[in-house]
């Protein structure tokens, strides 16, 4: 394991033991929910919107660790952000995961990883395609969610 590919596998553990912004909340605005059933993953997120501005999030899940780890780091990336930034965020997040299994994508465009921040770290899915799903599963409903 490279360095890098050491530090993503940290944090994704990381998140996976202590998922942040977990449950639901209870004056949600916006709510959706999904399920992946190659690995059993469900996911059901929350989100309080005023303003045009994602105030709170919540994501509650029922899955493996890339769909936990996934899910949390999602809450932590859209409280704060305008809904228009939390959609180019998922379509972001969802085309790289999308690029990179597909192979169109070899996972070394620097400046989408530094858009992306610590999200980039499931890029690492691409060695595990039968994955992808988990990564994807959390975001794929932000952004029906924003959507509708
Ligand atoms: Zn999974």
């Amino acid at each position: 394991m490279t360095d890098l590919a050491a530090l993503y596998h940290d944090l994704i553990l990381d998140h996976h033991r202590s998922p942040r912004n977990s449950g639901r909340l209870a004056d949600a605005t916006h709510a959706g929910d999904a399920s992946n059933p190659l690995c059993g993953d469900r996911t059901r997120l929350t989100l309080r919107i005023e303003g045009g501005t994602v105030l709170d999030a919540r994501c509650e899940v029922q899955g493996c660790a890339i769909c936990r780890a996934s899910s949390s780091m999602l809450t932590e990336a859209v409280i704060g952000r305008d809904v228009g930034e939390a959609s180019a965020l998922a379509e972001q997040f969802l085309g790289m995961i999308q690029g990179m299994v597909g192979g169109a994508d070899d996972g070394a465009d620097q400046s989408r990883d530094a858009a992306l921040g610590p999200l980039a770290a499931f890029g690492q899915v691409r060695h595990f395609p039968s994955r992808a799903r988990c990564a994807t599963l959390s975001w794929e409903v932000l952004q029906r969610t924003l959507a509708g």
